[in-house]
């Protein structure tokens, strides 16, 4: 289990990345962190706003419970330390779209600690990377630059809505691997239902920590521990997609090589990833940063949470991705990429063992994975909404199995069904789709084609593999109904092949 370092080579010899994610994840909640204000996407500007929300004078956050539990119940699909007590902290900036004058955060004494995430690469190898902390905090509004051309609006419907802050530690060496963290992370929180990860919404955005260093450098920060072995990082601010975050990495990478090259040192700041342009700009530097002025929220009372609460709550957690693709494999002999496809999405998974109970496991996996989950792309359906149901495949691969029909007929078969002409078995029927196993008419199909080919016959003798073009005659006469296995035995029977 390991992480692949890429190296680039630069002008002066190679140069290798090193990567820190924090993670903005929205809670899933019907009401805001501190106020009983809606949290649903798509209402008008403002229709979503409490008077807490507004930061009205006098008015006092109420801790929503069930932020807390969803926070709680995220840091043990994490496996990382729940911290009974916790408390909430006020982080200080002017911003028009923050009309508290500060967020409601948590600082020193964040709800969960340290835990960890196994992440697959490509190749299905694995990685983990640790996890520092995650902290509950309030979302700002938004400003509106582009309604009108001589103002800006200001629409508070997500100001004080629930996010969960996950911050990595500088586990990742690739943008490839910072993609396929975000991604893993991502299933683990859909999967506990804490947060819905939509990153089209803005409900799920990463703030990507880049710095680069020479070979060497980082497996010496893992033996210690001590930071000083690592270049200086940048911060790169919100970015809401897998592409953006790798091409935010690999032009932040270049351009940090590049000034360490030509001598210089780098800056510590934060930048924005411009996707037009593709590149990182500077947005703060370290001495423009904040003085935050962290104090206790002296409206909040700390969080004492129960050990008995987080138990119940532990009882109530879900067969999570990483159990769900071993006991797949375990269960229906999968192999680990099948698994890792079908447990991406987990009703993705459900769907695939409704339909696989007492079929062929792998030949249903081949379907869900291919067949069903190339038209469900280009359909733009979730699985959910899959119009061949698990029973449906289910029956179609239950027709394979039993050789009524062969898996080519079966792709005609399933367009069939996916067009709405009904079920599988009801469609062979319709359709005269049954396979020709009957000898009596194969044989005659045969004898002709041997006798108007003597020389091909002749040829099977000395070339088993020649066979393949009679079986392939024997398909086209059928109309691609023979039973390929029932022609094979005839023809070698023969033929001698
Ligand atoms: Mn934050």
């Amino acid at each position: 289990m390991t992480e692949k370092s890429k190296v680039i080579e630069g002008r002066t010899g190679p140069w290798e990345i090193v990567l820190g994610l924090e993670v903005h994840a929205q809670v899933a909640s019907n009401a805001k962190l501190f106020s009983g204000a809606a949290v649903g996407f798509g209402a008008g500007p403002n229709e979503q706003v409490s008077l807490v929300d507004a930061a009205m004078p006098g008015m006092l956050p109420v801790i929503n419970g069930h932020c807390v539990e969803q926070a709680v119940k995220t840091g043990l699909g994490l496996k990382a330390q729940i911290n009974l007590k916790s408390h909430f902290d006020r982080k200080n900036y002017f911003y028009p779209d923050l009309p508290q004058g500060y967020q409601i955060s948590q600082y020193k004494h964040p709800i969960v600690g340290e835990g960890e995430v196994i992440v697959e690469h490509d190749d299905g190898s694995t990685f983990m990377v640790r996890i520092e902390r995650l902290h509950l905090e309030q979302d700002a509004g938004k400003s509106l630059h582009d309604q009108d051309p001589g103002a800006t609006y200001i629409d508070l419907n997500r100001a004080g809505t629930a996010l969960m802050e996950i911050v990595s530690m500088p586990d990742m060496r690739s943008a490839e691997e910072a993609a396929a963290y975000v991604k893993k992370l991502r299933t683990i929180l859909v999967y506990l239902g804490t947060s819905d990860g939509d990153m089209e919404k803005g409900n799920l955005r990463a703030d990507v920590n880049v710095s680069v260093c020479r070979p060497g450098a980082y497996e010496k920060y893992r033996e210690t521990g001590s930071f000083s072995h690592l270049g200086t990082r940048c911060e790169i601010k919100n970015v809401n997609s897998y592409r953006y975050i790798q091409q935010a990495i690999e032009y932040e990478a270049r351009r940090q090589i590049e000034i360490l090259e030509e001598g210089g040192s780098i800056s510590q700041e934060t930048r924005l990833f411009d996707p037009t342009k593709g590149e990182t700009r500077s947005m703060r530097s370290k001495e423009e940063a904040h003085d935050y002025r962290y104090f206790p929220d002296p409206d909040l009372l700390p969080l004492d949470l129960d050990p008995a609460w987080v138990k119940a709550i532990e009882a109530t957690l879900p067969e999570l991705p990483d159990a769900k693709k071993a006991r797949l494999q375990a269960q229906y002999g999968l192999t680990a990429y099948d698994a890792q496809v079908l447990i991406t999405e987990q009703a993705r998974a459900d769907f695939y063992e409704e339909a696989a109970k007492g079929r062929d496991a792998k030949l249903t996996a081949n379907w869900v994975t291919n067949d069903l989950a190339a038209r469900l792309t280009a359909g733009g359906f979730a699985i959910e909404d899959s119009p061949i149901k698990p029973a449906g495949i289910a029956e179609l691969v239950q027709l394979i199995e039993e050789g009524v029909i062969s898996s080519k007929i079966a792709k005609d078969v399933f367009e069939r069904m996916w067009a709405g002409e009904g079920a599988a078995g009801a469609i062979v029927e319709k359709q005269g789709l049954r396979q020709v196993s009957d000898t009596g008419e194969l044989e005659a199909i045969i004898d002709k084609l041997i006798a108007d080919n003597p020389g091909q016959a002749a040829q099977v003798k000395e070339k088993p593999q020649a066979i393949g073009w009679f079986v392939g005659q024997v398909m086209k006469a059928t109309g691609g109904k023979a039973n390929p296995g029932v022609i094979n035995g005839m023809l070698r029977a023969k033929l001698g092949g």
